[in-house]
Formats: structure tokens, C-alpha cells, sequence
């Protein structure tokens, strides 16, 4: 689980282009989304006007008042983590451009 406070980059877009892949965020806050997936849900400060949403992983329904569009914990990884991925994303792409070479 996130810490609030807590920097944390975006490892994918996200479905409804709330943010894009590599977007870093501040956490603002984190609850459990309540379903049977039992999944987290992070707030990056995005909101929005229902207070319903869907879960992204098991698609159920969770209600809330707070019109925080929240948002899955999967979309993202801690900053240092994530520039350690890409880092490592970058190297392979290098590999790949020598072997063609
Ligand atoms: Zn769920």
C-alpha cells in the first residue's frame, strides 16, 4: 500500500487518459476499494462529478461522496522503482539496436 505523501509514477495511461504513462503524482490519499477483489485505490487528485465508479479490476460497483475519482493501485509503482524500470527498459532498446546492427 501507498503512503500519502508518497511520490508514485504512472507505469501505463490510463483508461479514460485521466494521466499519461510516466506521470508522476504526489499521493493524496488511499482506502480499499471495498469489493471482492480487495484491491486499493490510490487518489492522485483527479475528481470527478458521480460518486460511483467502477472497479478496473473486478468491475464492480463502489460508492463513495468524497468525488475523488479514485484509481487503481496497478497504474502505478513508486518513483524510484519506476525510473529504475525504465532504465532497464532503455538498456534493453539499446541491446536490441546493437544486435541489429
Ligand atoms: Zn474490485
Amino acid at each position: 500500500m501507498f503512503q500519502v505523501g508518497q511520490e508514485i509514477i504512472a507505469i501505463r495511461t490510463h483508461i479514460q487518459n485521466y494521466f499519461k504513462k510516466g506521470d508522476i503524482f504526489l499521493v493524496k490519499g488511499v482506502r480499499d476499494c471495498g469489493c471482492s477483489c480487495n484491491d486499493f485505490l490510490v487518489d492522485i487528485g483527479y475528481r470527478i462529478k458521480d460518486n460511483y465508479q467502477t472497479c478496473g479490476k473486478c468491475h464492480e460497483l463502489f460508492f463513495h461522496r468524497d468525488n475523488i475519482g479514485w484509481v487503481g493501485n496497478k497504474y502505478f509503482v513508486p518513483v524510484e522503482e519506476g525510473f529504475a524500470e525504465m532504465v532497464l527498459e532503455e538498456l534493453r532498446v539499446g541491446e536490441k539496436e546493437l544486435i541489429r546492427r
